[in-house]
């Protein structure tokens, strides 16, 4: 595996790789690996000849008092991890070889970014949407893989990819969770012992109001209620930031469940701001 910080030296070899015919999976990540990101490298050394994982902790993404310092970073574990995984380079830029100074031009899906997430971080997509971009034009990859934890965050890339015409398939894989059910997190690790025994709630309710959607029950606003009746009662620690049910693909929020349906979350426990979400059958 090579490590390569230089976006021209990724270009370079992502053009050679492609001279030869061969193709490119693209796995973006911010590191500190765990399961969950090893299973979007294991797939994407699957699906095409060469895989290029992005370890780069945006700056652009976080916005003022957020976590971006405090970032968890392991990146001489990480740079075994992606190795382990069949990487075949770990693209590991600093803030300064993907901004200059005088950066100026951004992506943004406004009013799909507008919801959820974007309502307490509203500059976020804006900041991953650019990255991922700059990151699809250096490598020209044929297919990026993304997970569905960050469900709002892998639905906005879809549309910007439609809509500006991007070449790369975009993919999304499972939530890689433990046993207890809790999404597996880089920021799980601000959890104190109490928090990480109370977070499994946060899925345990999702799952009542998938349980209640499947056997008929189609008020998405009753179906909030079960799950905020329940987290009060388990989920003592956490502070909620929302709960919401959309469309999975438009991400327009719903007030009746009757076709495709998304329950997704943030929970503030601790210092962790933690996200889930869950498909809704009726
Ligand atoms: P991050 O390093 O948190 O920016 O995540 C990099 C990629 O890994 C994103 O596409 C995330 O959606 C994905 N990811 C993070 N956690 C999980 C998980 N528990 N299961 C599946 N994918 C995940």
């Amino acid at each position: 595996m090579q490590t390569l910080a230089n976006p021209q030296e990724l270009a370079g070899q992502c053009r050679n790789w492609h001279t030869q015919g061969q193709s490119i999976a693209l796995v973006p990540t911010m590191g500190c690996y765990h399961a969950g990101h090893e299973a979007l490298m294991r797939y994407g050394r699957t699906v095409a000849t060469r895989l290029v994982v992005s370890l780069f902790v945006n700056p652009a993404q976080f916005g003022p008092g957020e976590d971006l310092d405090a970032y968890p970073r392991d990146e001489a574990r990480d740079e075994a991890v992606a190795e382990a995984c069949g990487a075949d380079v770990l693209f590991m830029p600093q803030p300064g070889d993907i901004y200059m100074p005088d950066h100026a031009a951004w992506v943004d899906v406004p009013d799909m970014a507008a919801g959820l997430c974007g309502k307490s971080r509203p500059t976020h997509f804006r900041g991953v949407c650019t990255v991922v971009l700059k990151l699809l034009l250096l490598t020209l990859a044929d297919v990026a893989v993304f997970g569905e934890k960050d469900w709002q965050q892998q639905a906005i890339i879809r549309r910007m990819a439609r809509d500006l015409g991007v070449q790369t398939r975009i993919e999304s894989r499972p939530v890689v969770r433990d046993p207890d059910g809790l999404a597996l997190s880089s920021r799980n690790v601000y959890l104190t012992v109490e928090e990480r025994a109370q977070a499994p709630e946060i899925r345990r309710a999702l799952r009542c109001a998938q349980e209640m959607a499947s056997r008929g029950e189609k008020n998405a606003a009753i179906l909030q209620q079960a799950v905020l009746r329940r987290w009060a009662e388990h989920l003592s620690l956490g502070r909620l930031d929302y709960l919401a049910v959309v469309r999975p693909d438009t991400l327009v929020p719903l007030s009746a469940i009757d076709g495709p349906a998304l329950m997704a979350c943030a929970v503030q426990l601790g210092r962790s701001r933690l996200i889930d979400n869950i498909l809704l059958h009726t």
